[in-house]
């Protein structure tokens, strides 16, 4: 099946922090004057969301405001276009009349990072490279490893060695080869700046190239075709780089501007795991960068992201948004879990049930009101931790 006929509207990548404009005709990592994200900017098309009825339903029908210039470069296993679930059981014994989970679990290799990898590795196709490299905590590894097989590239993924076999063994079973650290993902990153000085592969470390944001805001362009193009007044996301948080932000500007939606915005919550909190601690005023932070591991392996790289931008959102973060222990994550399993038939990863003890706790601060509409992400299945639970 042919995924999508529309074509990019990619017209420049700019430094996120002083504007400077980069080539999108060679392959970027983040910009060289400021040391920041490079962000994708489109000349975006003068089209109704309208047309979207006829596109196919992954994440690739909204071509036009993805960064894939050559239609043919696309790789897609069927991503995106998720469901949106009204989980009638909870919302009654809760009482939260408004609540709705979108559930990333069926996305290709069990979680949302297949929105991002299958952005970045048609870029690294389109670019001509062999391979691609990615240091991970457990999804992003599996999911490069499935989307490099189905691109006929090579995946080299760097992981830390206490990660469950679950998140190893697919790596192997798509070919990928693996290599496993001592550490956290920041140790892993370091690992990916060795091997890559012999390796001529894409690294799609987050945020330190352009095009994984670009694959997540897509998530942000379903959430407005889902509800009508009124944007949920609240939306929980489980934040480890912050690649989704920043990816449905950046959706809601562009739709903005192309008049599909209006100024309103959700209020962004960015919930992150007690044993690695950067994010709450910078916005605490604890420290002033991410970078004086000592993360511990926690199940919630896609939270355990103790150096963000996009830390100021996820700021930026926090503080525009009227959102705020707050951080939630493991033990209480595993309750979550199988409280949703047992309310609800939902086998939900961690980092989403972290999203459910993060809305209790703020509606009993009064910081969310139970009769608000409210979205939680649920950004993987709960399979691939069963192990652990
Ligand atoms: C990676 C991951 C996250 C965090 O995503 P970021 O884009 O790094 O913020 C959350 N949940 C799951 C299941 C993940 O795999």
């Amino acid at each position: 099946m042919k995924v999508a006929q529309q074509h990019s509207t990619l017209a420049r990548l700019v430094c996120s922090s002083c504007g400077n404009a980069f080539s999108i005709f060679e392959p970027q990592t983040f910009s060289s004057c400021c040391q920041q994200p490079l962000i994708a900017e489109y000349d975006l098309p003068r089209i109704s969301p309208s047309v979207l009825q006829q596109r196919p339903s992954t994440m690739w029908r909204y071509a036009e405001m993805l960064p894939v210039l050559d239609p043919e470069n696309i790789v897609s296993l069927g991503e995106g276009m998720t469901p949106v679930i009204y989980p009638k059981r909870l919302t009654e014994k809760f009482d939260l009349p408004f609540f709705h989970i979108k559930d990333e679990s069926g996305n290709p290799t069990g979680s949302f990072k297949a929105r991002g990898i299958s952005a970045a590795v048609s870029k690294a196709k389109e670019f001509g490279f062999e391979g691609c490299i990615v240091p991970t905590a457990g999804n992003a590894g599996g999911a490069l490893a499935a989307y490099c097989a189905a691109a006929g590239m090579k995946a080299v993924v760097v992981m830390p060695s206490h990660t469950p076999d679950v998140f190893k063994e697919e790596c192997r079973l798509f070919g990928a080869d693996l290599v496993l650290v001592d550490g956290l993902i920041s140790d892993c990153a370091r690992r990916v700046a060795t091997l890559k000085q012999s390796l001529p592969f894409f690294d799609i470390s987050t945020m330190k190239e352009p095009y994984r944001l670009e694959g997540k805001k897509t998530m942000g362009y379903e959430i407005a075709e889902q509800f009508n193009f009124d944007l949920p007044d609240v939306i929980l996301y489980p934040t480890g780089g912050g690649t989704g948080l920043l990816g449905m932000w950046k959706a809601f500007d562009e739709m903005e501007t192309m008049g599909w939606i209006g100024s309103k915005r959700p209020r962004m919550i960015a919930v992150q795991a007690a044993n690695c909190q950067p994010i709450a601690e910078r916005f605490a005023g604890n420290i002033n960068s991410v970078k004086e932070y000592v993360g511990r591991a926690s199940l919630a392996y896609g939270l355990a992201v103790p150096h963000p790289f996009a830390e100021n931008m996820i700021m930026r959102v926090l503080h525009g948004s009227g959102g705020l973060p707050i951080a939630i222990s493991d033990e209480a994550m595993i309750d979550a879990v199988k409280l949703i399993a047992r309310e609800e038939g939902m086998l939900i990863a961690p980092e989403g049930a972290a999203l459910w003890v993060a809305l209790q706790q703020l509606i009993k601060e009064g910081l969310i009101r139970n009769d608000e509409n409210i979205l939680m992400l649920n950004t993987g299945s709960g399979y691939k931790y069963l192990q652990n639970l």
